[in-house]
């Protein structure tokens, strides 16, 4: 088995990587490097989520201190430009990891951020790629967003709780307006239908 630091940002989005990666071959302990989860309540409402399923599957946890006025001061400032923020978030979280992951005695490091289709999954793993060479660490890059609709469900069987938007005041109001639009798109199309059966 080879020891693998993997990054979470939550529970239910560690499901499918830990259960894949165990597959390969990998034996993953989870870094929880999330400052930009924003209110604190709702950090802490992941982290513990996180907690609780790592305890019951006897996976290892390393919980990075998680430096919230750094990320405003250096990913904040970057407001609506989506690219370029979640880049820089990205490379905050994921430098943490690396570090961790260096600190501890890894050789191989990930992240759970592979999973989501709502990530910019290409930038992600051009952050991770060369913040592991710059740490000596080996990226292990997997497209792991096929099995999102299966660690959805899984998540809901086990009844965790899966939050509605990525993690910091931007995205949980970027997240809202394209729900708002969502729902606007529906009512429209039904208002279509029952014109045109009549
Ligand atoms: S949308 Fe997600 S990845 Fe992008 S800046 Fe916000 S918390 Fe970070």
């Amino acid at each position: 088995m080879t020891r693998l630091l993997l990054h979470a940002c939550c529970a239910p989005c560690s499901l499918e990587p830990v259960r894949l990666l165990v597959e390969e071959g990998f034996e993953p302990t989870i870094c929880w490097a999330n400052p930009n989860i924003q209110p604190m309540a709702e950090h802490d409402k992941r982290l513990d989520e996180l907690r609780v399923w790592t305890a019951d599957n006897d996976i290892p946890l390393i919980e990075a201190a998680d430096d919230c006025e750094r990320w405003d001061a250096s990913v904040a400032l970057l407001g609506a430009d989506r690219p370029r923020r979640c880049r820089a978030c990205y490379a905050l979280r994921l430098s943490e990891a690396c570090r961790v992951a260096e600190r501890e005695g890894f050789t191989h490091i990930g992240t759970t951020l592979a999973v989501s289709p709502y990530q910019l999954f290409e930038t992600c793993n051009d952050v991770l790629e060369k913040l592991a060479r710059r740490h000596g660490l080996s990226p292990v890059i997997r497209d792991f967003r096929p099995w999102y609709p299966q660690a959805t469900a899984r998540s809901r069987e086990l009844g965790m709780y899966r939050q509605n938007y990525c993690g910091c005041r931007f995205s949980a109001a970027e997240a809202a307006i394209d729900r708002a639009r969502l729902r606007d798109e529906r009512k429209a199309q039904k208002a279509r239908r029952s014109a045109s059966n009549g």
